[in-house]
């Protein structure tokens, strides 16, 4: 499907006898944060034990292999691939060892500047294994001269810019840590004694754990057997909270930046339903991702809901499609119109978002070979005119449609009566129930950071090279 993809989902265990197992249900649960490739690392107290493969996380995960992952500490990672190309090297929980006994990461996000710091960490010694963004951070903390795990952790994410939620396994300890502006979610709960970080709630719930809080933006959670010791490093920064959580990435059920998603989803669509005046016999959504904002926008508009567009659950990633003869099979194989219900209706199809405009296109095309008479598309998220660069897989700002044609454009394009999209100040409205700070780039084009790589060039030099940079005269 044409949609922003999200880039992984990461979970975190201290500590349980079933740390490994309770990982790969938590990681089950994050499954549509990333289908390209899972890991689970779990560490005994003396040496680490991973897995990791390419696929979804029931074909990687047996009994066999979550057996030969002891331990009462794990950390598990599901991965959409943004930055990097897609290959094993490339699977997290990313490890090493050292003289300090190794360690284990698993990040969400994306490092705008990893880049740089690469080639300056490269031109220092440091051989990398990976392609992945993620690996600067095992390298800075490595370079950092300081003792204690709090300050070398400090040291690397004060180097880094962009976004992270990531959890650690190192010194018989684990890490949760959020950027300070908390791009990415990131929640603790709790399981009797045992702490639990995840992405999102739902891998809370499915092992019955409780919601205790996020982890706060800036915020560096250290875990081990003796309960938590939270810190604050650094300053404080205004939160840039992904709202495409809201609009797309996240599971309906799940409470992201505290707040429920289904609730906010389907406020999305009464406040699209509020800023429209079209007549119609019944709305439909495009499923699954439409669903709550059509269900808000029906009950808002008072226009029938039903489900005029069924979807097959069951399509594999690799479909293999025949080679000649059958044209755009991709969307039929998984959406299928119920023609009873649709034909000679003035339909309202809902979807949150038009990214390319090439699967809205086809999806139009189905509804109106089942015989609607009239059809008005309504996207609950304003226009997608720019690319994301905080951990979301998006095409080029040229391959987004409505960045460089108007709205009459894209409706003539998907072939619609009507096109309208919910205002951002309504989706701002809507999300901002609690006084949450959102970045909204992909539809306003304001990044709440510089997305070049030109990171104050002295904080590199200081973690990096200290003794040089101090002879430079930099401190
Ligand atoms: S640019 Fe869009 S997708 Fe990326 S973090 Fe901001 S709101 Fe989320």
């Amino acid at each position: 499907m044409d949609k922003f993809h999200e880039e992984c989902g990461v979970f975190g265990i201290c500590c349980d006898g079933e740390a490994s197992k309770l990982t790969y249900l938590g990681l089950y649960a994050l499954q549509h944060r990333g289908q390209e490739s899972a890991g689970i690392v779990a560490h005994d107290g003396r040496r680490f034990y991973a897995h990791k493969a390419m696929g979804l996380v029931n074909d990687i995960f047996d009994e066999d292999t979550l057996d030969a992952l002891k331990g009462h500490m794990a950390i598990g990672h599901v991965r959409y691939s943004t930055y990097g190309s897609t290959v094993i090297e490339n699977a997290q929980p990313l490890v090493v060892n050292n003289h300090r006994g190794g360690l284990a990461v698993a990040h969400n996000g994306n490092l705008v500047n990893a880049g740089r710091i690469r080639h300056k960490l490269e031109e220092a010694g440091s051989i990398f294994q990976s392609t992945s963004d993620t690996e600067v951070v095992i390298h800075l903390m490595a370079q950092s001269k300081r003792e204690s795990l709090i300050d070398r952790l400090t040291d690397a994410l004060t180097v880094l810019k962009g976004s992270y939620s990531l959890v650690m396994l190192t010194e018989g300890k684990l890490i949760a840590a959020r950027d300070p502006r908390g791009f990415r979610p990131l929640v603790l709960g709790r399981l009797k004694d045992t702490y639990v970080v995840a992405s999102e709630t739902c891998a809370l719930d499915l092992i019955e754990a409780r919601y205790v809080r996020d982890v706060a933006p800036g915020e560096i959670i250290i875990f081990d057997e003796n309960g938590l010791q939270s810190y604050s490093p650094f300053p404080k920064e205004d939160h840039s909270f992904c709202i495409f959580e809201y609009i797309y990435f996240a599971r309906p059920d799940s409470i992201v930046f505290g707040q429920n998603v289904y609730t906010i989803r389907k406020s999305f669509g009464e406040k699209l339903a509020r800023e429209d005046d079209i007549e119609a016999d019944l709305v439909i959504p495009v499923p699954d991702s439409g669903v709550p904002a059509a269900v808000g926008y029906a009950q808002t508009a008072g226009i029938p809901f039903e489900f005029g567009l069924i979807r097959n659950h069951y399509v594999g990633r690799t479909f293999i499609e025949p080679a000649q003869g059958i044209r755009h099979f991709g969307v039929k194989i998984k959406l299928n119109p119920v023609k009873q219900e649709l034909c000679g209706k003035r339909v309202v199809v809902i979807d949150d978002s038009i990214v390319r405009g090439t699967t809205a296109k086809k999806i139009i095309g189905m509804i109106r070979g089942a015989g609607a008479k009239e059809i008005h598309m309504r996207i609950s998220s304003p226009p997608t005119t720019h690319s994301c660069y905080f951990g979301i897989d998006t095409p080029t700002r040229e391959e987004l449609i409505a960045s460089n044609h108007s709205i009459k454009e894209v409706s003539d394009f998907i072939g619609v009566d009507s096109l309208k999209y919910l205002s951002l100040k309504g989706l701002m409205d809507s999300a901002n129930q609690t006084g949450l700070s959102f970045c909204n780039a992909c539809f306003s084009g304001q990044y709440p950071i510089s997305v070049g790589e030109d990171v104050d060039s002295e904080v590199i030099q200081l973690v990096l090279f200290p003794k040089r940079s101090r002879a430079m005269g930099a401190v």
